[in-house]
Parts: structure tokens; sequence; C-alpha cells
């Protein structure tokens, strides 16, 4: 096998002349280094920058991030999605001010015990900000790792995901862990891409296995397919003198926390007539002969589902004020609903709806 003082060296050495200037690579605060790893989990580095200067601007520490409140620090993550991410960014924020009077705790073992910190990155923030050695094992190092030594293990599975730990681990030098972590996911993100790695001027032409044998289209390996969920979402968006009729989303679902319309979710798309036999306020609100404007489909797409929005925009007048109120939902003003934290799917509606 490659020997590993080769491959660590060839990795640091190319990390060293090749690495991108990112703001979060020059500091040191576990704070800012973990903001950079949550806020980067499946996002772009171009996406995923403004978001990162903003939340340190706004929140330039643990302190001030635990006590900001959870409906601005999810206004501020708003585009990101997943949110449950900007969520336990909160939640956890808090618990170190509680818990560990304001201070990172500083060992991978005890990193890992916050919430929403999986070993991806408790090993990032333990190497880069505390130069534990710890490797970090992200989707570019899968595939570093499976080219280079011809690793056929199924990633997708815990006992590939095992197998690739372990030669992570054995892997790392003591020297300079930080830099070695930076530099194989650097190298994997910009160098041995998915799709056109860069063989033909690699460090590691000569030893890696996929370039001596025509692999680099086949490693990693990964089974399982993740089965797409596609859902009808039905909104009914009342606009009154000005003001819009929202409402928080308290259900275990997509968006928590975000406000949305009153929304009718049905299993394949519906329209006006079927949904008033389904809703009361939609019955109400054509028996109180509001005007209707029915959107064309919107399709959102999320990891796992397929969101195929339609929304059903009542103009309520004077004359039309009594309709039932459901369960939560309140009128805002449209400048306060501008305002407020929302999926991008409603910022849509909005914009293409009353601007
Ligand atoms: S030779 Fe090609 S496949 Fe192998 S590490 Fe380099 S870029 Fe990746």
């Amino acid at each position: 096998m490659l020997r590993r003082t080769i491959f660590s060296g060839n990795i640091i050495a190319w990390y060293k002349e090749n690495k991108r200037d990112l703001p979060w690579r020059n500091t040191q605060d576990p704070f800012k280094i973990w903001l950079s790893e949550v806020i980067l989990q499946q996002t772009r580095v171009k996406q995923g920058l403004p978001y990162y200067e903003t939340f340190v601007q706004k929140y330039p520490n643990v302190a001030a991030l635990a006590q900001a409140k959870e409906q601005d620090v999810l206004r501020t993550w708003q585009g990101l999605g997943y949110y449950s991410r900007a969520r336990n960014l909160h939640r956890c924020a808090k618990i170190i001010c509680d818990e560990h009077g304001g201070e990172f705790p500083n060992t991978y073992r005890e990193i890992i015990k916050l919430p929403g910190i999986g070993a991806y990155t408790a090993a990032a923030i333990a190497s880069f900000a505390f130069g534990e050695k710890v490797a970090v094992v992200d989707g570019n190092v899968y595939r570093v790792l499976s080219r280079v030594f011809g690793l056929h293990d199924d990633i997708a599975t815990g006992k590939g995901q095992k197998v690739f730990a372990k030669l992570a681990q054995e892997l790392i030098p003591s020297s300079d862990p930080a830099e070695y972590n930076q530099g194989i996911m650097e190298f994997g993100a910009m160098h041995c891409t998915p799709k056109s790695p860069g063989c033909p001027n690699c460090v590691l032409a000569v030893e890696c296995h996929a370039r001596r044998e025509g692999l680099q289209d086949k490693l990693p390996v990964k089974s399982k397919k993740l089965k797409v969920k596609h859902r009808f979402f039905n909104y009914v968006s009342v606009v009154n003198d000005g003001k819009l009729l929202v409402k928080p989303r308290e259900e275990k679902d997509i968006w928590q926390g975000l406000y949305d319309f009153h929304l009718v979710e049905t299993q394949k798309p519906t329209g006006l007539d079927l949904l008033s036999d389904l809703d009361l306020l939609v019955r109400s609100l054509r028996e109180a002969g509001a005007e209707v404007a029915v959107s064309d489909e919107y399709v959102h797409i999320l990891s796992h589902q397929r969101i195929h929005a339609t929304f059903y925009t009542f103009y309520l007048n004077n004359n039309t004020t009594s309709i039932p109120m459901v369960n939560k939902t309140s009128f805002h003003p449209l400048e306060e609903v501008l305002n407020l934290p929302k999926p991008v799917l409603i910022s849509r509606y909005l914009n293409d709806t009353f601007f």
C-alpha cells in the first residue's frame, strides 16, 4: 500500500500551493470554525460565504448567538435550507454558555456531546481550532481515499464508513493534523472532483489506484438511492387591507419555526372546488364572495422531498371580513411579513404576487 507519509506529505504540499483564501481558514476561533462548518454542510462555498459573513457580523461570538432570538437566527439563516441546523446552532450556543461558562469545549470527546454536532463537525473543530489529531471524513475524503487506495467499500453503509474512518485516522500525521485535514478536503473539493478529476497533473498520479485502473467514475461506491417524496401543498393566502394571514409552522416537519400560510396538504394535485370541499376556510372565503387568484404550480426541491405548491390568494373586501380564524393564524402587514423568517418558497410567492 502507498506509504502513508508520502500520501499525507503530498496532500499538505498540494494544499500549501493551491488552497483558497477563505475567512474561516484564518482563524482558530472554535466558534467561527463551527459556524463555517455548519453553514457549509450541503452548501457550496460561494453560496455559504455571504451567510458566514453576516452571521459573524451579527453574532461575533457564542454569547451573542446564545442571546439572540430564535426567530432572528432563522431569519439570518433563511435561504440555506435545513433549518434544523440553525435551530441546533442556537441551542448549542445556549448550552455552551449555560454549561461550559461560554467556553467552547476543547476536545473531540466533549465537542461531539453537543446537540447537532456529528463526528465530522466535531473532528473539524477539534483539529482546526485545538490541533487534536482526529481525522475528518466527509464526501471529499471518501472520494480521495477510495480512489487513491482503491477502496470499494460502500460509503452508504456503516461497515464501509468504518473502513474509511480507520484508514483516515491512520493517515493523519501528528505534526500538523489541522493542515492535513483541511488539505484532503480541499484536494477533494478542488482537484479530485466527482466528475472531472485533474488526473494528468495530480500529485498522487503515480500512486493512485483509480487512475491506474481507470476507475475514477466508479469510486467511491455508494449504494442506496434515497427515494424522493412528492408532496402537494395548497396554500391559502388571505389578503385584507394590505395585511396577510400568516402562521408559524409548529408541526414536527420541514421548516419548523418559520412562517407560512394556512396549508392544506393533499395526496395529489387538486383544484379550487375540491379544496372547498376539504377546507372550511376556503369554503367560507368563497361563500363570502372573496376574489381569488390561483397561482401556477411552484416546485420547491429539498434533499428528499419535492414540494408542489399552489397558492390560492383570496382578496377580502370590506364586506367580507367575517371568516373563521384558523388556529394560530393572524393578520400582519405585508412589510412585517417580509421580515419574518420564511421558507424560500414563500418568499418566491410574495415576490411574484406583490412586487
Ligand atoms: S490521480 Fe485522479 S483520481 Fe487519483 S487522486 Fe489524482 S485526481 Fe484523484
